[in-house]
C-alpha cells in the first residue's frame, strides 16, 4: 500500500508483485522515501528483494529507509545470501526498526498487533529466535486519520483508535468475520476490505448492512 502524505511516499508493506506494481504506477526508482514491514510473513515482505534490486537496476540515488519489524541483521545476512550487497549500492538503505518509523515520520504510530501470538507456543517449544512482532499503523496527516491494520486477530487493539477515523484498510483474511463486522457498528469511517476475504467473511457480508468495501489494486483514495 502506498501512502503519499506530508509530501512524503511511503510504502506498507511489500508482497510479491511489489517491483511490478511501484514501475506500474510509476512510483519506482526515486519516488519512495520508506518502506515500512508490518511483520515477516512472506506476502507482507517476499516482494523487497525484487524492489531493493530494481532500485538497484535503476541506479536509485536516494537514501531509502528500511523499517523491518525484527532481526535486522538476519535480514542483511539473507540479502548478502542473495547477492545483493547494499554496500555496493548506488543509494543508501538505512535498516531500522518498524517500532521506531514514528522518530523519522511522525504522521506514523506504529501499533503492536497480536497477528503472530498464535505461533507464542511453537516458537517457545523450539526455541526459536523469533520475535512474534507484528504492527498496525495511524496514519495522521493534515487533521484526517488512517488505520491501516495489516494481518490482526482481535478488533479490541484498536479500541481507542476507532471512533475518530476517516479511513480503515483492513487486512481481513486471518480475522473471524464477526469480528470484521464489529467494524461498522464502531465507526463511521469508510472501510476497504483487503487482503482476500474468507468465505466465512463473504457469507456475512451478504446480511450484514453493507458499509464495506474491497479493495483493488488501482484503487487510489485522497482524503
Ligand atoms: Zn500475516
Ligand atoms: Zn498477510
Amino acid at each position: 500500500m502506498w501512502v503519499n502524505c506530508s509530501s512524503t511516499n511511503i510504502l506498507f508493506d511489500c508482497g510479491e508483485g511489489a517491483a511490478k506494481q511501484l514501475l506500474r504506477n510509476k512510483l519506482d526508482n526515486n519516488v519512495i522515501d520508506s518502506i515500512v514491514i508490518s511483520h515477516f510473513h512472506p506476502d507482507h515482505v517476499s516482494g523487497i528483494f525484487m524492489v531493493l534490486q530494481m532500485f538497484y537496476l535503476q541506479k536509485r540515488k536516494k537514501t531509502l529507509n528500511l523499517y523491518l519489524p525484527e532481526k535486522i541483521n538476519e535480514f542483511k545476512n539473507f540479502l548478502d545470501m542473495f547477492y545483493t550487497f547494499t554496500s555496493r549500492f548506488s543509494f543508501k538503505v538505512n535498516f531500522k526498526l518498524t517500532k521506531n518509523v514514528n522518530a523519522d515520520h511522525q504522521q506514523i504510530h506504529p501499533i503492536p498487533s497480536d497477528h503472530m501470538q498464535s505461533y507464542a507456543g511453537f516458537v517457545k517449544k523450539h526455541s526459536l529466535p523469533n520475535e512474534l512482532l507484528s504492527y498496525s499503523f495511524l496514519i495522521s496527516d493534515s487533521g484526517k486519520k488512517i488505520l491501516y491494520t495489516s494481518d490482526f486477530l482481535d478488533i479490541k487493539i484498536y479500541d481507542k483508535y476507532l471512533r475518530k477515523l476517516d479511513l480503515i484498510i483492513i487486512d481481513a483474511l486471518h480475522t473471524k468475520a464477526s469480528d470484521i463486522i464489529k467494524f461498522a457498528e464502531i465507526t463511521n469511517a469508510r472501510m476497504i476490505l483487503n487482503h482476500g476475504l474468507s468465505e466465512e467473511l463473504k457469507n456475512s457480508l451478504k446480511t450484514s448492512i453493507k458499509k464495506f468495501e474491497i479493495a483493488d489494486e488501482k484503487l487510489e483514495i485522497s482524503l
